[in-house]
C-alpha cells in the first residue's frame, strides 16, 4: 500500500510510533525514524524495519524546538530523497488536577504537543507543497475532544491539534496535501502502563467494545490515513476508541 513512498514518524522508538512506523514498513514505505536519545530500543527497532526489506533513516530532534523540527525534516529529506507522510505522534503527559499543577508542566506538555505539531507542520508545508502531494497525520486524543479530569494540560494540547489539523487541512488542500487527525481511546503503552489495574478494568468496562485499544488497532488508521485510500479526506479528527466518545 505505501511502496515508494517515505515516511517520517515522530516519537517513534516505541508506543503508538513504533507501531505506525511497522505497519507503514510491512507496507513497502522507507522510513525516517525520529528519536530523542539514541537507546537499545531505537537498535532494535532500526533492524527489525530493516528486515521488512525499506530504507530506516534515524534523525535525531526534540519536536518541541523549532530548528530541530527544521533539521529533523531535513535530514529525512536528504536522506530518503522526498516526504509523503508525515506522523505527528511524539506525546507526553504530565497530569494533576488543576489547584495543583505547576505551570512547568502546563508549560511543556503544550511544547511537546501542541507546538511540536505545529513546529513539525511548519518544517514539513513548504516541501510538501512543492511536491503538491503528502499526507499529514496528527495524533490527537479522544481527551482533546471530551476533557479528562486531571489532564488539563493535555487535553488543551490535544484540542489544539484538532485546531491546528482543520486549519492546516484547509490551507494546503489545494495543494493535494491531506491533513488528518487520530483520536485515539485508551491504547496500552508505556504512557497509559502507569495506571492502576483498578482503573484500567473501570474504563474497561465503559467501553462499548470491551477491550483496551493496542498500537496496532491506531497503526491500521495511520496506514488507511497515510496511503492513496484516504486520498478524498482532510481536516477529519478519526477516534480509534472502542467506541468509548461517540455520540
Ligand atoms: P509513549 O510514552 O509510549 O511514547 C511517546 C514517544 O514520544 C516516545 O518515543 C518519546 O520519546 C517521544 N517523545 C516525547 N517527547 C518528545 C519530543 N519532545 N521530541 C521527540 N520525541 C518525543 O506514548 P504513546 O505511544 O502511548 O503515545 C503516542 C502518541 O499517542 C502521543 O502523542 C500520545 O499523546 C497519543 N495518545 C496516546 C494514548 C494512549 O492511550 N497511549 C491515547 C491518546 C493519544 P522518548 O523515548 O525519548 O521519551
Amino acid at each position: 500500500m505505501l511502496k515508494g513512498k517515505v515516511a517520517l514518524i515522530t516519537g517513534a522508538t516505541r508506543g503508538i510510533g513504533k507501531a505506525i512506523a511497522l505497519k507503514f514498513a510491512e507496507n513497502g514505505a522507507d522510513i525516517a525514524l525520529n528519536y530523542r536519545s539514541d537507546n537499545e530500543a531505537l537498535r532494535t527497532l532500526v533492524s527489525e524495519l530493516e528486515d521488512k526489506g525499506v530504507k530506516v533513516l534515524p534523525v535525531q530532534g526534540d519536536v518541541s524546538v523549532l530548528e530541530d523540527a527544521n533539521k529533523i525534516v531535513k535530514e529525512a529529506v536528504d536522506g530518503l530523497g522526498k516526504l509523503d507522510i508525515v506522523v505527528n505522534n511524539a506525546g507526553i503527559t504530565k497530569d494533576g488536577l488543576i489547584v495543583r499543577m505547576k505551570e512547568e508542566d502546563f508549560d511543556a506538555v503544550i511544547d511537546t504537543n501542541l507546538k511540536g505539531t505545529f513546529n513539525m507542520m511548519k518544517a514539513t508545508s513548504s516541501i510538501m507543497m512543492k511536491q503538491r502531494s503528502g499526507k499529514i497525520i496528527n495524533i490527537s486524543s479522544v481527551v482533546g475532544l471530551v476533557g479528562n479530569a486531571g489532564q488539563s494540560n493535555y487535553s488543551a494540547s490535544k484540542a489544539g491539534i484538532i485546531g491546528l489539523t482543520k486549519s492546516i487541512a484547509r490551507e494546503l488542500g489545494g495543494r493535494g496535501i491531506n491533513v488528518n487527525a487520530i483520536a485515539p481511546g485508551f491504547i496500552q503503552t508505556d504512557m497509559t502502563d502507569v495506571l492502576s489495574d483498578k482503573i484500567k478494568e473501570s474504563m474497561e468496562s465503559t467501553i462499548p467494545l470491551k477491550r483496551l485499544g493496542n498500537p496496532e488497532d491506531v497503526a491500521n488508521l495511520a496506514l488507511f490515513l497515510g496511503s492513496n485510500l484516504s486520498d478524498y479526506i482532510t481536516g477529519q479528527v478519526i477516534a480509534v476508541d472502542g467506541g468509548m466518545t461517540m455520540n
